[in-house]
């Protein structure tokens, strides 16, 4: 079993947590061996009923909710491949995917169903054979639906009586491998359109070596912050970040199993009520993008709150700003700051700092995970020695096979046996990866290259600004000069030239801004707290320059 790790094996190995509380919402919870009913009724159903095995595809399409995890596991566990579908995707694009996936089952929740229901003979015409309804309080509409394919997914949860329980569900045998297909997971689609990533059971499971990793690391940030040492077994795992995603999924749904913790879902991401959570379920860890960690600490200011409990802020997804790092230190001077990096092409992380190395470094991702490799290289695609920047590439276990139905992009990404992140990095002298920008993001005026979220994170130690996006305006002259869209905080005042004024006392004159554009309301952002530079570029019609 361990040779061969499967999203099956961790699904049986949690076993072992008995009636400990896996997963939670809205004060309803599930443990670790309702899960393991749960997921093995809908396993055997689909084995069973549906001939599903090694290679269909099972498509989920559902907010953050525990019967997500019940329909991923359960699937995965008879060799489905899951399509994790982004829940915010309009019905044309959930239709889109379901079609491009070849997806034979759906479980989805009302919302998406809602969504779909208009659509339900291409659904047919596509191959979909049946979809199971996710509503807790809709029973009876289900049974009552004309929708021959429709099914209510509630009866894999209920746990069967005690008469017809003598036998317990076993899952079928069969010979799963982990260099099988297990997972389709979208890009978040910052850059282009997401794309379908195949990530294979291997892939997926190396996330449980690197969370017990990254526990011993904070382990020892943690005894370091306090003289009695901290217990950091039973985590109890606020998640804002949406499980159709790596980070959700691979990074915090796997890595609660890895420690027997329980993860809080949330259906939606509201920081009071994040707050509210993390003082009534004592939780003690929370991961999220950096525009929410710094709405908690907006919300902070404004109400009181006890969040002794809190060990660790866990960042992701979206560069974190120095500015940030100081402000989370002053509000929560207890807590363990954590930078990872990561993206789904690689299954998650890449990388992570923890503690006072990353108040130190505020501009680094940390070391590679020890058991991937990171290397920088140029334009060419030469190597590049320490302390040059360049594109960072990485090798390890989890790295994905490549793209679904993409072989250029496949080859282009994944062609030489490293993957190519699209991400500019300096690897320092202690092996630590500094992040410079995407290489689609970086501004160059000129010829001379300037990073985007260095302008930004320059931007917001102004104490006016609240946000800010840094994107390169076409230019006659220089070809691209720096244009910035600035949120600012409210009743705080402050104009272009003195935005400028302050960041020329900071920051070489040809990397300050030539353009402000000042901006009401929060920016575009992707649910994993990217900023859309995509869409500010459209809005302010930019391309057409
Ligand atoms: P697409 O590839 O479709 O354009 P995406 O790259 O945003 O979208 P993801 O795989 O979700 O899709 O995100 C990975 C990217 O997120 C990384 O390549 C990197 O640019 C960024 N990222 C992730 N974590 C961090 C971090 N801690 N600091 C800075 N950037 C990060
Ligand atoms: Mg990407």
């Amino acid at each position: 079993k361990y040779a061969q790790p499967s999203l099956r094996s961790v699904l049986e190995s949690t076993q072992a947590y008995g009636d400990r509380t896996f997963l939670e919402l809205d004060g309803l919870q599930m443990s670790y061996d309702s899960h393991l009913v749960a997921a093995t009724a809908f396993g055997c159903s689909l084995f069973e009923d549906f001939d599903i095995g090694i290679g269909d595809r099972v498509a989920i399409a559902m907010r953050n909710c525990p019967e997500w995890s019940v329909a991923f596991f359960g699937a995965a566990a008879v060799g489905a491949v899951i399509v994790s579908l982004n829940a915010w995707w309009t019905g044309e694009e959930l239709l889109y995917g379901i079609a491009d996936a070849g997806v034979k089952v759906l479980v989805v929740d009302r919302e998406r169903w809602n969504r779909l229901m208009p659509e339900i003979d291409r659904l047919r015409t596509i191959g979909v054979e049946r979809i199971f309804l996710v509503d807790p309080d809709a029973q009876s509409e289900v049974d009552q639906s004309d929708i021959e394919i429709l099914a209510d997914f509630n009866v894999f949860l209920e746990r069967p009586d005690q008469d017809s329980h003598s036998q317990p569900l076993s899952l079928p045998a069969i010979d799963l491998s982990s260099q099988d297909l297990a997972t389709i997971f979208y890009t978040s689609g910052t850059t282009s359109r997401p794309k379908g990533v195949l990530g294979t059971h291997g892939n997926i499971c190396s996330n449980m070596m690197t969370r017990q990793f990254a526990r011993a690391v904070r382990r020892e940030a943690l005894s370091g912050a306090s003289e009695t040492g901290v217990d950091v077994d039973g985590d109890v795992y606020l998640l804002t970040a949406p499980l159709f995603h790596a980070m959700g999924c691979h990074s915090a749904l796997l890595g609660t199993i890895a420690c027997g913790g329980t993860l809080l879902l949330m259906h939606k991401w509201d920081a009071d009520k994040a707050l509210t959570l993390i003082e009534s379920r004592h939780v003690t860890t929370f991961g999220g993008a950096p525009t929410m960690i710094r709405q908690i600490i907006d919300a902070l200011e404004n109400r009181q709150a006890d969040l002794g409990s809190l060990r660790e802020l866990l960042v992701g997804g979206a560069p974190l700003s120095r500015a940030l790092v100081s402000h989370t230190k002053d509000a929560l001077p207890d807590v363990v700051l954590e930078n990872g990096y990561g993206m789904t092409e690689a299954s998650s992380t890449i990388s992570f700092i923890s503690g006072s190395d990353c108040e130190n470094n505020p501009e680094s991702v940390g070391p590679p995970i020890p058991v991937s490799d990171v290397k920088v290289i140029g334009p060419d695609g030469s190597d590049l020695p320490w302390g040059e920047s360049g594109e960072l590439c990485i090798r390890g276990p989890g790295v994905a096979l490549g793209y679904w139905r993409e072989p250029k992009a496949t080859e282009a990404v994944f062609g030489g046996g490293w993957l190519r992140t699209g991400d500019i990095a300096v690897i320092d002298k202690n092996g630590r990866i500094n992040l410079i920008d995407r290489v689609k993001d970086v501004i160059i005026r000129g010829g001379e290259n300037i990073s985007s979220v260095e302008v930004e994170g320059r931007l917001l130690e102004h104490p006016s600004v609240l946000d800010a996006a840094v994107i390169a305006v076409p230019d006659l002259v220089l070809g691209e000069r720096v244009g910035a869209i600035v949120v600012l905080r409210q009743s705080m005042d402050a104009t272009g030239d003195e935005l400028s004024q302050f960041l020329s006392e900071r920051m070489a004159r040809f990397k300050v801004p030539d353009r402000y554009w000042f901006r009401e309301g929060e920016l575009p952002r992707g649910q994993s707290g990217k900023i859309l530079k995509r869409s500010l570029r459209d809005e302010l019609g930019l391309d057409d320059l």
